[in-house]
């Protein structure tokens, strides 16, 4: 009788830890949903479609909130998606490396180079140092986002998890959360090690103390600046697009909507998250094509997973088909001595 208590308030714990953290998202300001900004959201995308569509409030309103779109097949996914990860992120979350393990390894391995009093900068003024580092911080967790997204879908065994995203037919601000764990264990891995790096030198040269990010409410100044700027849009039917110049700076809703895009033209376009400098420097840049209305989703020749269970297992078959690809050509290629 006692274990069975003791189960079911674990269970009960679990539960609670569960509900909380399925809510969390849309009531923590450091998060994209939070209420707030996607109240910012809809009011950008109304403004929008009044001021630049042409659209009156009513027809504005029924743009917005399209049920045909928020109660689709590929939304209601979305909404699956999300709760069954919170699930895996609460199960997987204290077994992923920390940011504070990389910070503290690179620190003391450049601690032992023993070339600190040469590096010493904590005399410099606070103002330059906390720009500096919330610049470097910037620049460097946008870098490794576009080399990632780059790499998820140049490498094919990478896509196979990153097409769960993809797979979208239908975008809503969830959307964003239509992504394999896998996906999300690698994003995370990268932030451990971009992210503790850059601590690891800035404490190195400037002392542990005497840096931190400029925020603004709290969150980190160039999140609150995207978040307040409709990234909601971003995975969304509104179309917002940027004059060229600019989208050649930041990437704009309509150009991470054609990153979406069906089409062969749009495919490898617009990798960026915030900045399209990167997609501009290495080739992937695609300006937004407004007016044309875009089709979401896997192109006809990618097998799309159509059921939950097979979202996710269905990268991992993928994986092994790769591998035992390799396996076969490489044993023929053994067989025929090209190898040897
Ligand atoms: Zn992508
Ligand atoms: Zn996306």
């Amino acid at each position: 009788m006692e274990d069975l208590i003791g189960t079911l308030t674990t269970f009960g714990l679990y539960l609670e830890t569960y509900l909380t953290s399925l809510s969390a998202d849309f009531l923590n300001h450091k998060k994209r949903i939070f209420v707030g900004y996607l109240a910012i959201s809809v009011v950008m995308a109304l403004v929008f479609l009044c001021a630049w569509r042409g659209l009156g409030l009513r027809g504005a309103f029924g743009k917005v909130f399209d049920k045909n779109i928020f109660w689709s097949r590929s939304a209601k996914a979305d909404y699956f998606i999300y709760a069954i990860n919170r699930i895996i992120s609460i199960l997987i979350s204290p077994y992923l490396i920390a940011q504070g393990a990389v910070t503290t390894l690179l620190f003391f391995q450049l601690s032992k180079q023993n070339v600190i009093g040469f590096l010493s900068l904590d005399h410099w003024p606070s103002v330059l140092i906390i720009t500096l580092y919330t610049l470097t911080y910037f620049f460097m967790d946008d870098l490794s986002k576009y080399f990632v997204h780059r790499c998820m879908h140049r490498w094919q065994f990478l896509w196979a998890f990153h097409k769960v995203h993809h797979s979208a037919e239908t975008m809503t601000p969830i959307t964003v959360y239509r992504v394999h764990p896998v996906e999300s264990i690698i994003y995370g891995l990268r932030g451990s090690i971009v992210i503790g790096a850059v601590i690891g030198i800035f404490a190195y040269c400037f002392g542990i103390d005497n840096f931190s990010l400029a925020t603004l409410l709290g969150v980190n100044l160039f999140s609150f600046i995207f978040n307040i700027a409709g990234a909601n849009l971003r995975h969304s039917h509104i179309e917002i697009a940027y004059w060229p110049w600019l989208e050649k700076i930041f990437i704009s809703p309509a150009q991470h909507q054609l990153h979406h895009s069906i089409e062969n033209k749009h495919f490898n376009k617009n990798y960026g998250a915030m900045l399209a400098i990167w997609d501009w420097l290495f080739g992937s840049l695609h300006f937004s094509e407004t007016g044309k209305s875009i089709r979401f989703g896997l192109r006809p020749n990618e097998a799309s997973a159509t059921n939950i269970i097979s979202i996710y297992l269905k990268p991992f078959v993928e994986i092994s088909n790769i591998f035992k690809y390799f396996y076969t050509t490489l044993v023929k290629l053994l067989k025929l001595n090209i190898l040897r």
